[in-house]
């Protein structure tokens, strides 16, 4: 199967609405192994998706277009494609049940327009809608498989879903499984040299090892292929075992988790609470956390100490420590550890204290110079780390670093 997708929509080729529908289905489709070659944006113009149909047609088996299904006028997706297939549009009953349910749910009358978006084209299998009322569809013409979607991501993702199970997976002649190995305090470019034979397709076992940049880490992606999941589990281990094995240092484990998803659990599981004083991430730390719903099993209070004397007054951290070392140090990190997790009664502390940027560095700080500190129980930590970016990129890394330093730890324990 080869597969092109094709955003319509003037939205985003003018760049006003990121394409995520193309990043969401294709990370979809690569779970299962299938292979995405294209990824093409068009303006909501007849002339355009006939172009677009013309170049991919030539290249791909796969057509998976979205946007445009709507009921207004410059929704025009369903016509044109029908159009240049040959394809009449006719009623498909279930679909305007389906859309007559959905404006019954919402106690509002349905329009005429309405009833336009429950036409398909012939031949086609129906991809219902459970959020909206623009249903997709799916036919076959001329040895193409053509599928249509909406462009509002809550709609197309549950029904993206609905399309790979009854009618992907079925016609998949090859299985693929992907695992991780996650990776802290080492660049990619020191993967390379460390594991540079581990890395690559490798044939005679079906495997593809490949490193990853994720947000504060990097991962060793492997993806394996073939007809028996035993099997190529087997095939996947024989590399990752490798791979942990030469980067023992820097493993934080096999998890696809979030960095506050990892924590949580690891603190659930381990019954220990948190708590966090920040300087330059200004509450970002606290507000990861958070974004874990039942976060309130773990995580009691959060600080935003911006100021030496916030530091100080709140915290407790000594005023001679701040004059001596400077805001920005080793020293402070660990004391505003060390505070709060005393103030806060919390098995667990967070600190950050960094130059976020662009002003305000210097010769011996520089912006980008970020100290995280961790106490877990009576053990105290400290990561001196140097970043990059923007100061909203700086800010979030090392919320990214924090999180995962932290991690690696409460594994290790
Ligand atoms: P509607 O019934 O809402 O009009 P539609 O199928 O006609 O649905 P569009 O009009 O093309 O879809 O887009 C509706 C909204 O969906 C856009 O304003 C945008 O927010 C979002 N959207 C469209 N295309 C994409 C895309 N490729 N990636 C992410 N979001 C998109
Ligand atoms: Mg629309």
């Amino acid at each position: 199967m080869k597969i092109e997708l094709i955003a319509v929509g003037n939205e985003v080729v003018y760049g006003h609405t990121i394409n995520t529908n193309a990043s969401y289905m294709s990370s979809e489709l690569e779970k299962y192994g299938v292979e995405v070659c294209y990824h093409t944006a068009i303006r909501d113009k007849k002339e355009d998706i006939y172009n677009a149909l013309d170049v991919a047609r030539a290249r791909v088996d796969t057509i998976i277009l979205c946007g445009g299904l709507g009921p207004t006028k410059d929704d025009l997706t369903k016509e044109v494609v029908s159009e240049y297939f040959g394809l009449e549009l006719i009623l498909n009953e279930e679909a305007y049940d389906e859309i007559k349910d959905f404006f019954k749910r919402l106690q509002k009358p349905m329009l005429d327009t309405n009833y336009k978006q429950a036409l398909l084209p012939t031949t086609s299998s129906l991809i219902p809608n459970k959020n909206g009322t623009a249903p997709g569809c799916v036919f076959e013409k001329d040895g193409i498989t053509v599928s249509l979607f909406p462009g509002p991501p809550r709609e197309l993702r549950p029904m993206f879903e609905y399309y790979i199970n009854n009618f992907v997976i079925k016609n998949l002649d090859t299985i693929c499984l992907t695992e991780e190995v996650r990776l802290l305090g080492i660049g990619e470019s020191f993967i390379a040299d460390e594991i540079d034979d581990l890395l690559g397709v490798f044939k005679e076992k079906n495997v593809e090892v490949a490193p990853y940049l994720g947000e504060g880490f990097v991962s060793i992606r492997l993806k394996g292929y073939g007809q028996d999941e035993i099997i190529i589990r087997e095939n996947i281990n024989y590399y990752k075992k490798q791979v942990q094995e030469r980067l023992k240092k820097f493993v934080i484990g096999d998890t696809k988790k979030v960095a506050e998803e990892l924590v949580y659990d690891i603190l659930l599981e381990k019954s220990f609470t948190i708590s966090t004083a920040e300087s330059c991430t200004g509450g970002l730390l606290a507000s990861r956390i958070v974004n874990i719903s039942g976060a309130s099993n773990i995580f009691n209070e959060g600080f935003v100490t911006y100021s030496n004397e916030a530091k100080i007054k709140t915290l407790g951290v000594n005023k001679d420590t701040i004059e001596k070392y400077g805001a920005v140090s080793e020293e402070v990190a660990r004391e505003m550890a060390l505070s709060v997790q005393k103030l806060t009664s919390s098995d667990v502390a967070l600190s950050t204290t960094g130059i976020a940027g662009p002003t305000g560095g210097t010769q011996e700080k520089p912006v980008g110079l970020i100290y995280i500190g961790i106490a877990i129980k009576e053990n105290l930590y400290c990561y001196k780390v140097n970043l990059y970016g923007t100061r909203g990129e700086i800010r979030s890394l090392t919320t990214a670093y924090a999180l995962q330093y932290l991690a690696k730890h409460l594994q290790n324990m």
